[in-house]
């Protein structure tokens, strides 16, 4: 039984111009462990997934349909208390600005103290070790002093520690981490990756994990969606997307990746910007930008279809595309890349 199961997931928003289809018809799920990659373009929607799952979005502009069970319980649909007991305690969110999330007023201590307070009943002694205990976890050296210091007073890499120190320090099942690296630099990213990896080991959290940069997915991701659009395009496991990739948006995203491409060899970004949500294209909502459109793409929205073939069961992809040649493509296109990584 997987951990999180989202059926068929639609969030829109009202707003003055119309309603945004921000997610449209989204399915996936996480097994207690495991980490799920979201990946895509800004404003594709996958942020707005997480929040949904959270219970996040403002009530009053927001459509939401579907189903998130996790548990046995549908999180779309319990009440808001039960659904606040749940949120840093059974799940918990890191956020990609760590200042956003951390109160500037009281000490980090303070702030771990009250996480733990929150949703057990335990005495600020006991409180206080645990959250020492989950500093020291993270690798914050000195934890026992450093709990009196303020967000101001770490740096960016030692916050985003301190974040995932919150988000971890009640043991939650499922942890949605949202760009946690993005602000970081690259040393420092792959320190709290690493420190992710290892937590998820010692700890046993499933992780959603989003993000724009397939350089993360891979040091981290036993599976991988990908979005477009508000849509998932393409599912499946780490080596379905990475050594299979059947979708013209994911070999966009793999041809686009700088590290990939060795020196003097052409990036190949894809052409075109994302559509507007508000009124999404028809048929499939990549045609504007790809380069193997034809004429089934625009009138008919292409299913998200296991692949078959030689690949997992589990691995799937919206594209009108006949499977051979997908296939072929695909052959190609890594094909070409580790040439040029040979260069
Ligand atoms: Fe391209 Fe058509 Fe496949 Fe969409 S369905 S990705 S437009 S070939």
């Amino acid at each position: 039984m997987p951990l999180l199961d989202v059926k068929d997931l639609k969030t829109y928003f009202r707003t003055d111009d119309g309603i945004v289809h921000a997610v449209d018809g989204v399915s996936f799920s996480v097994e207690k462990g495991k980490t799920l990659a979201i990946v895509g373009e800004s404003g594709c929607g996958k942020s707005v997934t997480c929040m949904t799952i959270m219970g996040l979005n403002a009530k009053r502009n927001t459509i939401t349909e579907g189903q998130a069970i996790f548990k046995d319980r549908d999180l779309l649909k319990i009440d808001p208390d039960e659904l606040r007991k749940i949120r840093g305690n059974e799940i918990s969110m890191i956020f990609q600005d760590p200042m956003t999330s951390l109160n500037p007023v009281y000490t980090i201590g303070a702030q771990l103290r009250e996480a733990v307070q929150l949703h057990e009943n335990v005495s600020k002694q006991v409180a206080n070790s645990r959250s020492v205990e989950m500093l020291k976890a993270v690798a914050i050296p000195r934890a026992e002093t450093r709990m009196d210091d303020y967000p101001h007073q770490f740096s960016g890499g030692m916050r985003q520690r301190v974040m995932i120190a919150m988000a971890l320090v009640n043991n939650p099942d499922l942890l949605i981490a949202d760009e946690p690296t993005t602000a970081l630099d690259v040393t420092t990213q792959a320190q709290i990756l690493k420190l992710m990896n290892q937590l998820q080991r010692d700890f046993g959290s499933a992780i959603i994990l989003v993000t724009h940069d397939l350089g993360v997915v891979a040091e981290t991701a036993d599976d991988v969606m990908v979005m477009y659009a508000a849509k998932a395009v393409e599912k499946g496991g780490y080596e379905d997307i990475f050594y299979r990739p059947e979708h013209p948006y994911t070999w966009g995203l793999l041809g686009s990746l700088p590290r990939l491409v060795a020196e003097g060899a052409d990036l190949k970004p894809i052409p075109g910007t994302p559509p507007s949500l508000l009124q999404p294209p028809s048929g499939c909502r990549f045609h504007l930008r790809c380069t193997y459109a034809f004429s089934p793409c625009v009138p008919d929205v292409p299913e998200l279809l296991p692949v078959g073939g030689e690949s997992a069961s589990d691995h799937a992809v919206a594209c009108h595309l006949e499977p051979e040649f997908r296939r072929r493509e695909s052959h190609d296109l890594l094909h070409e890349v580790m040439a040029e990584q040979q260069v």
